[in-house]
């Protein structure tokens, strides 16, 4: 199995949807300037959603226009139905990543739709997609519990993800939206995906609410993933999840990998900089470990 481990830095989305300071585009180009400049190649960048249920968010049209233009980066817009599809497919961004909820109740509350209707909104976006040359994802949330519904029966996300990849996704995100996952979890629900055989590329995506996603993590690159959504400073939470907090944080995920001897073409003292750096323009400090407490051993 190969040794590179890809992080998706979901912090000027996922990480900033839900700050109660409201941030500058020019403010978010520079977050995402700098995790360009630390090595990061693709990163959630905005959110198509509606700008009265979400405002942290409204300026994506605006940050798309600023976004850095070398070659190999990808930036990613996430879009919960057709009038997102819509809107992203006029910025010209390169990839979309759509959202299905594990749970009826939260998935109403996220996306105002039960998940037939969702799963039609997707199957009708992954054909339009495919007639365009935006890279089309998918992201299961609340994949390991839902703060509404409680446990979420693992062959209930078994079957999505079996039905996306029908559908036609190629790349399949779980998330632990709340942050309840266990390790053990993690194992079960990954060795019941990866024994179906299908054709597609899992990411998943954690957040460290009870203190878990390091360890999941682990599990998870143990369980063959090699895709991974982190926030520069774990920084994160979901405006429709009651105490919901961050996704774990980049450099904790980091830090970790580059001790298990895997790479990931980052430079974690960079993303530690950009962490400290973030706690000025939020007012506030920022959840991860290694921003505190610094790498070990220290880099020269
Ligand atoms: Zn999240």
């Amino acid at each position: 199995m190969s040794d590179f481990v890809e992080i998706v830095d979901v912090s000027p989305r996922d990480g900033l949807q839900s700050q109660p300071v409201l941030l500058d585009t020019s403010v978010k180009l520079e977050l995402i300037q700098r995790l360009v400049d630390s090595g990061v190649r693709r990163m959630e960048a905005v959110s198509f959603v509606n700008p009265k249920r979400v405002p942290q968010m409204a300026d994506a049209e605006q940050v798309i226009q600023g976004l850095p233009k070398q070659d190999g980066l990808t930036f990613i817009g996430l879009v919960l139905n057709m009038r997102g599809y819509e809107r992203a497919i006029t910025t010209g961004i390169d990839e979309i990543n759509c959202v299905v909820v594990a749970s009826e109740t939260f998935n109403m509350r996220n996306q105002g739709a039960s998940i037939d209707q969702t799963m039609q909104n997707v199957t009708d976006i992954c054909k339009q997609a495919e007639t365009t040359n935006i890279i089309n994802g998918v992201t299961v949330s609340a994949a390991f519990g839902c703060p509404f519904e409680g446990e979420i029966p693992q062959g209930q996300v078994i079957n999505l993800v079996e039905r996306l990849a029908d559908i036609g996704y190629k790349e399949i995100a779980l998330a632990d939206t709340i942050g309840v996952a266990s390790p053990s979890d993690v194992s079960r629900l990954l060795t019941g995906i990866n024994r179906l055989n299908l054709d597609i590329k899992l990411r998943c995506h954690f957040h460290n609410t009870r203190n878990t996603a390091v360890a999941n993590t682990y599990v998870a690159i143990q369980e063959g993933v090699r895709s991974f959504d982190a926030s520069c400073g774990g920084v994160g939470g979901c405006p429709f999840a009651p105490a919901a907090t961050g996704n774990v944080a980049t450099e904790d995920l980091l830090y970790m990998i580059n001790r298990m001897g895997m790479r990931t073409n980052i430079n974690i003292d960079k993303v530690i900089e950009t962490a400290q750096w973030l706690e000025g323009p939020l007012q506030a400090s920022v959840p991860s470990m290694l921003a505190k407490a610094g790498v070990f051993p220290k880099s020269d």
